[in-house]
C-alpha cells in the first residue's frame, strides 16, 4: 500500500493506516505562507517574551489543562491519524502533559537572570548572566510520536519565552493542528504557537524563512538536509535523529524482567520508537534462559491487539529487507521471520546470532524486531552495543553492575533494569550523539537550549588602578603586571 498524500491541487489529506480513510485535509503552505507565519510569529513574540515568568506558567497550565479535559479527541485522533492502540496513545498523551507541566512550571526558576563572581582583575564589576528566548524557533516534527516528540521542543521553547512555527510530519498533521488550535482557545493568544502544513519541501522552506533557531526531530538523513539548509543563514539547529539501542543482559539479571521489558521495548508503539530496543547483547552463560523468556513473551503477544499498523506504508519493505538479509547473513529466526510482515502489521521477530555487519544491526529498522547476540562477556557486549554510528539511548539488565556498565556506553542516556524510563522524568535531558544528533530537549538542558546566554557587567566603582582607559599611569602599569602575576601563579 502507497499512499499519495500531497495531490495536483496542492492539498495534504492524511489517512487511517489501517483503512485508508482520509483523516483530514489542509492545504500545502506555499513559501509566502510559511515566510508570513515566522513573520506573524515575530510580532506574537513580542508580547509572550514581555510577559513575567509566572504569567506564561499560568497560561501554559491552562493549556495542560485543556489538554487533559479534552482527551478523548486526542486518544481517537492518536489511533485514526497515526494508528496507536489504546495504550500507546495514552503513554504518549501522559508524557505530553507531564513534560509541559515540567516546562511551564520550572522555566521561570532555571532561567532567571543570576550573579556570577567578576573575579580579581575585574572586582569593581558586578557580573550577570541572563538567559534571553532565542526569538521564533522552528519545529519540524516526525509521526511516529506526533505529539510527545515535537512537544519536547515547543513546551520548553514557548515556557523560555519563544513563539514557535511548527511543521507537523505530513502522515500526522490533524495531530499538530489540534495542539496548535487547543493553545489559541486556552491562551487566546495568536502568532505564538502557529503550524504550517506540507511534506519535507515546506519543512526545507522553514529552514530557510528566517527562524533564530531550528528543532528538528526525524531521520538522520533528513537532518543532514536540515543542517545545510540552516547553514545558508548560519541557522542553528537542534538535531533528534534516529537511534538503534542496544540492551545488555548481563550474568546476575532478572532475566524473566528483562525479557519482558526487552520485548515491550522493541514492540511498543509497533517498534516505531526512536529509542526502541533494537538490539540484545546477552552474556553466554544465561543466554539459553532469556532466550526462552523472551519467546514465550514474544509469542504470547499480537500485532492489531498489542500494538498497532506500521503508521508509513514504506517502512514495511525497511523491516522485510532486515529480516531477510539477517537470515542470509547467518542468523536464525526464534519467533517470526519474513512471514511477520502482514501489512499493514508486523508481528513481533526475534532473529538471533546476526552478524555485527548485517543491516538488521546497523541501520535503524523501526519495527517489532529486535536481535538478540551472544556475547563471552560484558566487555564484548559494550564493546558490540557502542559499535554503530548512532548514540541515542541504551538499556542495562545487572543487579549488581548496572551504573558501572551504564558508565561505559557511549549514549546520550541510559535506563538501567528498565526501558526508556528517562524519557518519562522531565527534569532529565533527552538526545543523543554521533548519528542520533546534538542538542538536548527536556530538563533544564531542554530550556537553555531555546535560549541565548547574555552576559552584562555593571561597573560600580573606580579603582585605584585605571585599564580600560589609554591615560595609565606608570603604577597602574606596575599594578597591571602584579595582578597578572598573581592571577598566573595562583
Ligand atoms: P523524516 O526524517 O522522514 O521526517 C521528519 C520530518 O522532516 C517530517 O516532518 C518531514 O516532512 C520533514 N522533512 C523531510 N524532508 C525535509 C527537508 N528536506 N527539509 C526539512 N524537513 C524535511 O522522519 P520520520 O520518518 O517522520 O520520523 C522517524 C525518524 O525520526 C526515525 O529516524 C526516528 O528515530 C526519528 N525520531 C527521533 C526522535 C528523537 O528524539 N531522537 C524522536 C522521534 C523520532
Amino acid at each position: 500500500m502507497t499512499r499519495e498524500l500531497v495531490d495536483s491541487g496542492s492539498v495534504l489529506r492524511s489517512v487511517d493506516p489501517v483503512y485508508g480513510a482520509e483523516v483530514a485535509r489542509y492545504p500545502v503552505a506555499t513559501r509566502d505562507e510559511v515566510v508570513a507565519a515566522v513573520d506573524g510569529a515575530r510580532r506574537g513574540r513580542i508580547e509572550w517574551a514581555g510577559l513575567p515568568a509566572t504569567e506564561r506558567r499560568r497560561e501554559l497550565l491552562r493549556w495542560k489543562r485543556l489538554l487533559h479535559t479534552r482527551r478523548a479527541e486526542i486518544l481517537a485522533l492518536l489511533t485514526r491519524e497515526n494508528g496507536k492502540v489504546g495504550a500507546d496513545a495514552e503513554i504518549e498523551l501522559t508524557l505530553t502533559l507531564h513534560h509541559l507541566d515540567w516546562a511551564a512550571r520550572n522555566a521561570g526558576r532555571v532561567l532567571r537572570s543570576r550573579r556570577v563572581s567578576s573575579g580579581l582583575l575585574m572586582v569593581n564589576q558586578a557580573s550577570r548572566i541572563e538567559r534571553q528566548p532565542c526569538g521564533v524557533i522552528g519545529v519540524i516534527g516526525p509521526w511516529n510520536y506526533p505529539m510527545y516528540t515535537p512537544m519536547g521542543s515547543i513546551s520548553y521553547a514557548l515556557a523560555a519565552g519563544n513563539a514557535v512555527v511548527f511543521k507537523p510530519s505530513e502522515y500526522t498533521p490533524a495531530i499538530g493542528q489540534w495542539l496548535a488550535d487547543t493553545f489559541v482557545t486556552a491562551t487566546g493568544r495568536a502568532g505564538v504557537f502557529t503550524v504550517v502544513h506540507g511534506p519535507g519541501a515546506t519543512g526545507a522552506q522553514l529552514c530557510r524563512a528566517g527562524v533564530d533557531k531550528l528543532a528538528f526531530t526525524g531521520s538522520a538523513p533528513t537532518g543532514r538536509k536540515v543542517m545545510a539548509a540552516c547553514a545558508e543563514s548560519l541557522t542553528p539547529v537542534l538535531m533528534e535523529l534516529g537511534g538503534k539501542d542496544a540492551a545488555i543482559v548481563a550474568e546476575d539479571a532478572d532475566l524473566q524482567r528483562a525479557a519482558r521489558a526487552v520485548l515491550w521495548g522493541a514492540t511498543m508503539n509497533s517498534g516505531q520508537s526512536c529509542a526502541g530496543v533494537e538490539r540484545v547483547y546477552v552474556v553466554a552463560a544465561v543466554a539459553e534462559r532469556f532466550l526462552e523468556a523472551l519467546a514465550e513473551a514474544a509469542r504470547a503477544v499480537q500485532a492489531g491487539r498489542d500494538w498497532g499498523p506500521v503508521t508509513m506504508p514504506g517502512q514495511l519493505a525497511t523491516i522485510t529487507r532486515h529480516i531477510e538479509s539477517a537470515l542470509a547473513d547467518g542468523g536464525t529466526a526464534l519467533v517470526g521471520g519474513p512471514e511477520s510482515v502482514r501489512a499493514p502489521y508486523v508481528d513481533a521477530v526475534v532473529l538471533v546470532d546476526v552478524p555485527q555487519d548485517s543491516a538488521a544491526i546497523r541501520e535503524e529498522t523501526f519495527g517489532p524486531v529486535v536481535t538478540v547476540n551472544r556475547v563471552p562477556d560484558l566487555d564484548t557486549a559494550i564493546a558490540a552495543a557502542n559499535a554503530v554510528d548512532y548514540g541515542l539511548g541504551a538499556v542495562v539488565f545487572s543487579k549488581r553492575h548496572g551504573a558501572s556498565i551504564a558508565q561505559r556506553l557511549e549514549v546520550g542516556m541510559v535506563s538501567v533494569n528498565d526501558v526508556i524510563s528517562y524519557g518519562a522524568v522531565p527534569a532529565l535531558p533527552f538526545g543523543g550523539h554521533g548519528g542520533s544528533g546534538f542538542g538536548r530537549i527536556h530538563g533544564e538542558a531542554g530550556l537553555f537550549e531555546f535560549t541565548t546566554p547574555k552576559s552584562t557587567t555593571h561597573r560600580r566603582f573606580h579603582l585605584p588602578v585605571e585599564i580600560s582607559a589609554h591615560n595609565r599611569r606608570r603604577r597602574d602599569e606596575w599594578a597591571l603586571t602584579a595582578i597578572s602575576r598573581l592571577v598566573g601563579m595562583r
